[in-house]
């Protein structure tokens, strides 16, 4: 019952307690064990419950297990996690999460979403990082330009599925799960988070997650 006993790495411990988390929230109690030992998980939790914490927690304490796999490429990016979810608002406190837990490691940490220019964003991108945070839109139009591959993909997160959904991203999605260079189900760790479990969210669980555990908070 506290981040001690989660197996995190005195690091990631370190950092999570600067930022001032002295006990994990019930789905960060319950998803961080199920996310370390490397299993699919579909969690219901709602927007303030930490669910941010629950998941970049084990991925950048994952990362960092093996450090010389960080190599970062140049002009492109192959990011080792990929956290989608549905609003730039959204992106970019996922992203200013990533960037604290993981602030003073080699892990970097990029985000891109649409509705503003795409210039300094490809620029960002084509620095190469470990974990990009992005709306579905401007993920798949990098990825159609080539600027994106998902040949080094450990981790996939589809943040907010019910809102990604209601918000008509499944096109978006589909289209990035299925791209030529997505490793396959059982080769990456994918979590999907949603505040409802309605059909549509079961069926895109059902499609993307392997052999995944469900989670209620
Ligand atoms: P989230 O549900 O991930 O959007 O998190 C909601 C808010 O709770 C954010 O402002 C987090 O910084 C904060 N938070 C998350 N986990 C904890 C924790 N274990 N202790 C204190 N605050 C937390």
């Amino acid at each position: 019952d506290s981040f001690e006993t989660a197996g995190l790495r005195p690091f990631v411990l370190s950092n999570v307690k600067k930022s001032g988390y002295t006990k994990p929230t019930p789905v960060q109690k319950h998803a961080l064990p199920v996310i370390m030992a490397g299993r699919d998980l579909m969690a219901c939790a709602q927007t303030g419950s930490g669910k941010t914490a629950a998941f970049l927690l084990p991925i950048i304490n994952t990362l960092l297990s093996d450090p010389k796999d960080l190599v970062v490429t140049q002009q492109h990016c192959e990011p080792h996690a990929v956290i989608i979810s549905p609003t730039r608002e959204l992106t970019l406190q996922i992203f200013h999460e990533a960037r604290k837990f993981s602030h003073g490691s080699i892990i970097k940490t990029v985000v891109a979403y649409g509705g503003t220019s795409a210039y300094h964003q490809a620029l960002d991108v084509m620095k190469g990082c470990h974990i990009l945070v992005a709306t579905p839109g401007r993920l798949l139009d990098f990825v159609n330009r080539g600027r994106i591959t998902f040949s080094s993909l450990r981790f996939l997160i589809l943040d907010e599925g019910d809102r990604m959904l209601d918000m008509g991203f499944l096109p978006d999605i589909e289209q990035i799960m299925g791209h030529p260079t997505m490793v396959p189900n059982g080769e990456r760790q994918t979590l999907m988070f949603s505040a409802t479990f309605p059909e549509d969210v079961q069926r895109l669980a059902g499609k993307f997650l392997h052999n995944y555990l469900f989670l209620a908070v």
